[in-house]
């Protein structure tokens, strides 16, 4: 019998390991990437025998084929994605295609903000209390090879809406969806409902087996709650609603999932932020569904101390703070960054703006922001929507513009926060490089004027 054959479009961490994890199952596998491969990835092809392309799409072989695996950076509507769809050959994702070959359990965590913090939060805790669990998804290494080469009884996914879009039979353990407000629109043909319903995915096939947990203080959560199963078992937080399963009481954090609860005192956590006390409630309710014991999750949140570029803290000088939050690339992100400033802020912001409406953060801004510096190609977009609430604002085209910048404006007892509302693309090469060119001019500047 012929072997099936595979097409795998884009040759980055998850096409590489869906290309290993095909090779494996005795598929035949052809990885394609428009752009050139890392030579990393193009080693691990080498080795595994796979056979590839780069620098173009080879339209007829791709078409010939009977699974197409896509990364989730290439959208439906690329031409050779609509060529494909009209043959009617499956266009799925890496995670769709792997979990076929894996019976481990999964927590799967979407959202518009709080993934990456939630779903490593939830690894180190399944992890300390001696789960044998892998992380994967939109974080480190491939599921699919990790499906290939482990044998993990857990898996902790992080799932943006670009994968949710590729999984069709894909079912989660347990659920969790951290928030929904604007980003990537621009993928969603403008729609904000299209995007609400690609993150309800994450709870697509699940069933009275399975569990949703969800932060109840969302509004177009709960506009759409009705797209849950009926059947889920469906477990709400909030911040300050105490019928939910977690909410916070004064400073102390309640969990309460079946007879079990747990207790956590704010002033013992590390992480700062409301946005940080809804991420802990959403680990430690999927921790306590997982069957982790409730001082161990206690224990593994309290040494938790956060990820790098998000609400980090860099160095205080002079008693002025530095603040790294360069993975802010929305509005809603950088709201929290400002709720959670107890003092004066001179914001850093701007960047490749994905269609933003600032006026949500009018009020903040007003009450907390002396200085705006504007840190962008183009900061006129910017500018005029804080002109009229920001009594400083500065016009940047350069991170060394922008220290300079602070270093005019910023006074003992302040703090200088990095949270810029747009992605990066127009001057650096992603938030990581924003974010650490930010902490070594920050550095720089504290120690030449010390
Ligand atoms: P994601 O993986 O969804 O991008 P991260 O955990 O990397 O989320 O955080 C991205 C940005 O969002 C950071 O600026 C962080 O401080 C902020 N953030 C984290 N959790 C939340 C949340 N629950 N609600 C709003 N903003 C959040």
């Amino acid at each position: 019998m012929n072997k099936k054959k595979i097409v795998i479009l884009g040759g980055g961490e998850s096409g590489c390991g869906s290309a290993i994890l095909a090779k494996k199952m005795g598929y035949d596998v052809f990885l394609s990437d428009r752009g050139s491969l890392d030579s990393k990835y193009q080693e691990i092809l080498d080795i595994g025998g796979i056979c590839y392309e780069q620098g173009a799409h080879t339209h007829e072989r791709i078409l010939d084929a009977d699974i197409v695996i896509k990364s989730p950076g290439i959208p439906d509507s690329a031409e050779l994605i609509q060529n494909i769809l009209k043959k009617n050959i499956p266009v799925i994702s890496e995670l769709e295609f792997a979990q076929k070959f894996s019976s481990a359990k999964t927590i799967c965590i979407t959202g518009s903000n709080g993934k990456t913090t939630t779903t490593t939060l939830i690894y180190d805790i399944l992890k300390d209390a001696g789960f044998n669990v892998g992380l994967g998804g939109n974080i480190g290494k491939s599921y699919a090879l990790q499906v290939a080469q482990e044998n993990y009884d857990w898996y902790v996914l992080e799932l943006s809406s670009f994968q949710l879009d590729g999984m069709f039979d894909f079912k989660a353990d347990i659920s969790i969806m951290t928030n929904i407000t604007p980003d990537h629109l621009d993928r969603y043909e403008y729609k904000m409902e299209n995007y609400i319903k690609s993150k309800f995915r994450v709870c697509n096939n699940q069933s009275t087996s399975e569990s949703f947990v969800y932060f109840g203080d969302d509004k177009a959560i709960n506009d759409y709650i009705a797209l849950v199963p009926d059947d889920v078992r469906s477990l709400r937080y909030s911040i300050k609603d105490d019928r939910s399963n977690a909410f916070l009481e004064g400073d102390n954090i309640i969990v309460k999932v079946d007879e079990k609860s747990l207790i956590i005192d704010q002033k013992n956590i590390k992480l700062k932020g409301l946005h940080n006390i809804s991420n802990i409630m959403a680990s430690a309710i999927a921790a306590m569904l997982a069957g982790v014991e409730e001082d161990s999750i206690k224990k593994t949140i309290e040494n938790f101390g956060g990820i790098e570029h998000r609400v980090e803290q860099v160095c205080c000088i002079n008693n002025i703070i530095y603040i790294n939050d360069s993975k802010a690339t929305n509005v809603d992100a950088v709201w929290y960054a400002l709720e959670s400033a107890t003092r004066p802020v001179v914001w850093i912001a701007g960047g490749t703006d994905k269609g933003n409406d600032y006026s949500t953060l009018f009020d903040l801004a007003k009450q907390k922001v002396h200085t705006l510096i504007c840190l962008g190609m183009d900061n006129e977009k910017l500018i005029e929507s804080f002109e009229d609430i920001i009594p400083n604002i500065f016009d940047t085209g350069s991170m060394q513009d922008a220290i300079y910048a602070v270093s005019e404006s910023a006074k003992c007892g302040d703090v200088v926060l990095l949270s810029p509302a747009c992605a990066s693309f127009d001057l650096f090469d992603n938030y990581c490089h924003r974010g650490e060119m930010f902490k070594k001019l920050v550095r720089e500047m504290v120690t030449t004027n010390n």
